[in-house]
């Protein structure tokens, strides 16, 4: 099946997230847009994707629960998660290995908890956008164990990407996709990195307000709009 979909975007619980792009206000965009689906990957934590798959649910949009983990090394990687309930076990688990710093909503921005309307149920205390000490070598195999699959974000940009950090990629990483931006121009990153021939690559919007949104571009060939299609995809089954 062609499936059209964003795998990258937050909500309002990231910091830097619009409040406007509230659980509700992101899958209806997404909808309105043409999405077959979309993944929720706030900083850190999964703790709006409940909220997300269940107006998904309601109005025929996938929803899939996922999280932007910020490595040791500051490295920003997309993780997927077969379900919201899974989810919110490694979103847990994530916090564990966060540093004890607390948000400044006036420096950093709110970070809301919403429910599937536009109702705020809690404010994260703790800072989303700080680096865990989950090790990029230790990833993998990290979000395999709560069934699910990641990749590296936006490896073009001049911060917190994979190339920026390290400036070239490795087996050992066992990565299997990896996201460029829209804009990316492919073939020299090909060219400079083999390894990416043998990845899948993704391209996703990275929204953090709703006018970020984008139209949907290349579709993603899976065998059904499910979680695990998806999940799988990445994973090179
Ligand atoms: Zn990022
Ligand atoms: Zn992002």
């Amino acid at each position: 099946m062609e499936i059209y979909a964003d795998l990258h975007m937050h909500s309002c619980l990231s910091p830097c997230g619009d409040n406007d792009m509230t659980p509700y206000n992101l899958v209806q965009m997404a909808k309105l847009l043409g999405y077959d689906m979309i993944a929720l990957t706030d900083h850190n934590t999964c703790r709006n994707c409940k909220s997300a798959e269940k107006i998904g649910n309601e109005i025929g949009l996938t929803v899939v629960s996922g999280m932007e983990l910020c490595t040791a090394e500051e490295i920003h990687c997309v993780c997927l998660l077969p379900n919201s309930d899974t989810a919110e076990a490694f979103s847990a688990y994530v916090r564990t290995t966060l540093p004890p710093v607390e948000n400044q909503p006036e420096i950093f921005g709110e970070q809301r908890v919403m429910d599937c309307g536009d109702t705020i149920l809690d404010t994260e205390p703790l800072l989303l956008t700080t680096a865990s000490s989950i090790s990029v070598d230790a990833l993998v195999p990290l979000v395999k164990k709560f069934g699910g699959a990641c990749f590296p974000a936006h490896l073009d940009r001049a911060s917190y990407s994979l190339l920026s950090v390290f400036g070239f990629l490795y087996p050992e990483l066992q990565f299997t996709a990896a996201e460029f931006t829209p804009q990316a121009d492919l073939p020299p990153y090909l060219d400079a990195h083999p390894l990416l021939r043998e990845m899948r690559i993704v391209r996703n919007s990275d929204a953090h307000y709703l006018e970020n949104m984008l139209e949907p571009n290349e579709p993603l060939p899976l065998r059904d709009c499910s979680a695990q299609a998806l999940i799988d995809y990445i994973n090179g089954v």
